[in-house]
Parts: C-alpha cells; sequence; structure tokens
C-alpha cells in the first residue's frame, strides 16, 4: 500500500503527508462528552461535525452524539448567528441537555463569530430556558490540534462553571487529560485506593463505554456533574495529568479560584505512576496502600521477565505529546530504545522535554513536534527499527515494512481493546509490555525457521 514510499528525504516547509494529528473540535467534543447531560454543539458546516462524531464514534464503537449549526452559503457569507440561535432553541427542545458546550470551526474562525455575544443575545431573547446553560470554546483547526481542542474545551469549563464559595473542601480536583475511558476509571480506581476524596473533570467513563443493556441512552449515567464542575473552585487542590491537555485547565481554575495545582505526567509506566500515587498520597497526608504496592511490585516483576527482549528494542513512535512523553520514559525504563518519535502537535518545549528524558540513555532519539507519518516512514528506511507504535494509521508503515505493530494514542480505528482495558497505572504498564512482547513474539513465531521456532518465550 506504501511500497513506493522512497528513502530519499527532501525537506518540506508547509507539506504534511499522512499528518500525526486531528483537527481541534474533535478534542473539544470528547471533552464535552465527559460532562453530564452535555451536547456539544459544532458552530460550523455539517461535514466538520459529521466527520468529528464518526472519528470519535470509530474509535469508541459506541455513538457519539453532536449537534451543528449547519452552516451554508448563507451563514458563510453573513455569519452564523441567526443559525446558531436557531439551533440553541432546537437543540433545548428536542433533546433537552443541561447544558450545551459550543466549539467553533475553520470557518466560524474565518468569519470571526462572536459567540459569546450570540450566547448573550440567545439568553436576552428567551432562548436558554432557566437553569440550562450554554458555553463555548474556540477552536481553529489551522492551529493546534485535537489536544489543544481538548485543553481549550476542559479551560472554559472552568471559565464558565467554576466558582469558589470561599469555603474550602477537602477535596482533590483530578483532571485526567486526554486518556481513554477505562483510563479514567483506572486514575479513579487509584485516586479511591489512596483514599483521596476527588472531583474528576471530565471524566467520560460510564459515557463512552456505557454497558449494553438494551436501551439507547442519549446521555448515558456518566460524566462530571455541573454541580461538580463548579464546586471545582472549592478543593485544595488541584492534580493536573498531562501538561498540554490538562495544564491550561489547572492554570485557569489557579488564576480564578486560587485552587494551586501540581501538573503531572500522563501516569503511563513506573515513574510516571509513581508521581501520580505519590501526589496523592501527599494530598490525601496518607500511606499508599500495600495492594497498589504490589501491583507495583507485579510491573516492575513483569519489565525485569521480559528484559532480554526489551532491552534495545529499537522503536519508532507518534502520536500526542501528553502521551508520548509518558510512553517514551516507559520505554527508557523497559530498557528499549526509542529511535524516532513524532508529533503532529506543534511545540519546542516538548522536543527539549523528550530530549532530556533520553539524555542519557539515546541521545541519538529523533524527536519532531509538528511532524508527520511520512517522514517516519522515511527516516525508518534509513534506519531500522523493530516496533512501530501509534494510532491506526501507522498500521500501513508497518505493513509496508514488514514490522510489529502496537497501537497506541488516537483514533484506534481497527481493535477494541483500547476501550477496555487501562493503560495508565501500574497495571496499564503489564498491559503495554504484553501487547509489546505479543507483537514482537508473533512476528518470530510466523517467520523464524521452523528450526529456530521457540516454544518458551
Ligand atoms: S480542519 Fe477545519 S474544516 Fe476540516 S474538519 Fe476540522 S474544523 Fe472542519
Amino acid at each position: 500500500m506504501l511500497d513506493g514510499t522512497t528513502s530519499e528525504i527532501r525537506e518540506r516547509k508547509a507539506l504534511r503527508i499522512n499528518p500525526a494529528k486531528t483537527c481541534q473540535p474533535i478534542g473539544a467534543m470528547y471533552a464535552a462528552l465527559g460532562i453530564n447531560k452535555c451536547m456539544p454543539h459544532s458552530h460550523g458546516s455539517q461535514g466538520c461535525c459529521a466527520y468529528h462524531r464518526s472519528q470519535l464514534t470509530r474509535h469508541h464503537k459506541d455513538p457519539v452524539v453532536a449537534t451543528t449549526s449547519s452552516f451554508t452559503e448563507g451563514a458563510s457569507v453573513f455569519g452564523g448567528m441567526a443559525n446558531l440561535k436557531t439551533a440553541i432553541n432546537n437543540i433545548f427542545t428536542i433533546y433537552e441537555p443541561d447544558i450545551i458546550a459550543v466549539h467553533t470551526t475553520c470557518l466560524s474562525e474565518v468569519i470571526g463569530d462572536d459567540i459569546p455575544m450570540i450566547i448573550k443575545k440567545s439568553a436576552e431573547d428567551g432562548i436558554i430556558p432557566e437553569g440550562k446553560l450554554v458555553i463555548h470554546t474556540n477552536t481553529p483547526s489551522f492551529a493546534g490540534s485535537h489536544v489543544t481542542g481538548f485543553a481549550n474545551q476542559c479551560t472554559a469549563f472552568v471559565k464558565y462553571l467554576a466558582e469558589s464559595a470561599g469555603e474550602t473542601k477537602n477535596v482533590v480536583n483530578i483532571m485526567p487529560g486526554w486518556v481513554e475511558p477505562a483510563d479514567m476509571r483506572e486514575i479513579k480506581r487509584i485516586a479511591e485506593m489512596v483514599g483521596v476524596e476527588y472531583i474528576l473533570a471530565p471524566d467520560t467513563s460510564d459515557v463512552l463505554d456505557s454497558p449494553h443493556d438494551g436501551k439507547y441512552h442519549m446521555y448515558p449515567d456518566g460524566g462530571t456533574t455541573i454541580a461538580q464542575l463548579k464546586a471545582m473552585g472549592d478543593s485544595f487542590l488541584t492534580i493536573a495529568l498531562g501538561p498540554l491537555a490538562s495544564g491550561p485547565a489547572a492554570t485557569e481554575l489557579e488564576k480564578k479560584c486560587k485552587v494551586p495545582n501540581k501538573v503531572l505526567e500522563l501516569p503511563i509506566g513506573v515513574k510516571a505512576t509513581d508521581e501520580y500515587v505519590n501526589a496523592l498520597r501527599l494530598a490525601g497526608d496518607t500511606t499508599v496502600p500495600s495492594a497498589l504496592e504490589k501491583e507495583r511490585g507485579r510491573l516492575i516483576d513483569m519489565i525485569s521477565d521480559m528484559s532480554q527482549y526489551l532491552h534495545n528494542l529499537r522503536v519508532a513512535i507518534f502520536g500526542d505529546p501528553d502521551h508520548l512523553t509518558s510512553m517514551v520514559s516507559f520505554l527508557v525504563e523497559m530498557g528499549a530504545k526509542p529511535m524516532i518519535v513524532i508529533t503532529g502537535t506543534p511545540g519546542k518545549k516538548w522536543e527539549t522535554k523528550m530530549q532530556e528524558i533520553c539524555a542519557e540513555t539515546n541521545p541519538d532519539t529523533q524527536f519532531l513536534a509538528f511532524s508527520d507519518i511520512h517522514y517516519m516512514h522515511q527516516w525508518i528506511k534509513n534506519n531500522p527499527v523493530d516496533l512501530i507504535m501509534g494510532n491506526t494509521f501507522g498500521k500501513y508503515v508497518a505493513r509496508t515494512e514488514n514490522l510489529p505493530y502496537v497501537r497506541f494514542g488516537f483514533p484506534i480505528l481497527d481493535r477494541v481493546g483500547h476501550r477496555a482495558f487501562p493503560t495508565v497505572g501500574y497495571a496499564g504498564g503489564m498491559r503495554i509490555i504484553e501487547k509489546i512482547t505479543d507483537a514482537v513474539f508473533d512476528k518470530r513465531d510466523r517467520e523464524d525457521p521452523d528450526h529456530e521456532v521457540e516454544l518458551v518465550l
């Protein structure tokens, strides 16, 4: 399929081929789905909304509901105010959410629609029913990526909703970053094991992985409630997981309600999970339960058992900055060699951080922000690797180069495990090792000559 890809790398400034990112509104939509009885609303044309919904639906294998301002030529010329007001009226009348989270698209950003003014006008005109809310965030896709869209939506929750009643509560806000619903559940499980009272926001567990009960629920039971979002202003600490996805919302909450924050990497791998557990332990002024220590021990044991296969395993990996920071750290912990690390999201700071992670063990690793999968493919042709990790789009490279492939990140459109099993926490670390070794061993079992096929690996 990509057999025509050559090894000759040409400098490209404006063109991206197979970009390692997608567009901002998808992130805003995903974050909004993590709020109970929230309708994500795409202020733009139907095509954008259909694409964003389909990516999320295909990734989660659950129906993703979102509405659109349905721009046509008229709105493109005269602005989208009339469309948005009609949409708000229809959404509250027909779908009855508690809150509408409006995000913009390229088109409405280019037009320059003033969304706060339109929301204000809708309230004045009585379109927004008593007790219901409409909030917004700007998500132009010609800047940033789906991760910045997620971050912008989380920041909007804080800007519009968080408030302080002046009485600090013994509660910790946990901002999970862009992770799977199964990861959010695991992040909560760990907090509960440590014994910390928390508010997780957003929370897509039991929304995008809700159990099948034979009925359709437009608003499943899960999701952070509006009352919880408001109460975040009275918590005594915010633990923000993922600097890019959660950092801006944590900073906004500190600015608005004086809630201090600790910004950590996503708890993938031993060190990053240790830091999350330790932050919880300090916040709860408690000790780490022995059950959690045992989980950690099992992960260390698995790393050590598999070290002969993981040591110096050359890995090419692409994805989102927060995911990559923790996953590359974990690869280094295992003794593997990240050879090339690519993200489509722009950011020089991230490249510097990644260099620090690999400085000691693998100083020659290539880190590139705002790059693409095509570049990674060409680079691999010149610098052989043993494994590729990334979202579904990388499978064509793996197939062409006949390399083991581990799916990781967003979107994963052709497997189901990511929605059911976490990759965060100590248990998640074990799952990652299982996936890596399975992929590598499967290739060996398939291709080794008969006399070299090992029964025991
Ligand atoms: S890049 Fe812009 S125009 Fe394209 S789908 Fe995303 S928001 Fe819509």
